[in-house]
């Protein structure tokens, strides 16, 4: 595994958010990020556009799991696009 030492503006905040750490880097998890966060946000969009028409916004727990995945899949998405390798692998996890 080869870590590269290169540092981008997300960095520090993409070390905050994913807590587990580094994770091994590998070309082909940029394009995967990018395409799995497009996914999450709009899926995610719709599924929180249901629940609103649905049941209301007052399922706490469902806007704490959401608030946070549609965090994580925004992250991703600017992270596929600006962040550098580093911040890829982070987000992506363990996948190798
Ligand atoms: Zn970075």
């Amino acid at each position: 595994m080869i870590y590269s030492e290169e540092k981008c503006s997300l960095c520090t905040l993409n070390s905050i958010v994913c807590f587990w750490g580094d994770m091994p880097q590998k070309k082909w998890k940029r394009p995967i990020l990018g395409v799995l966060s497009a996914i999450m946000l709009f899926g995610g969009g719709y599924a929180v556009h249901q629940v609103v028409l649905n049941e209301g916004v007052q399922n706490i727990y469902f806007n704490a799991l959401f608030g946070f995945l549609g965090g994580l899949a925004l992250l991703g998405l600017i992270t596929s696009i600006f962040g550098c390798d580093r911040c890829v692998a982070k987000i992506f996890g363990s996948a190798r």
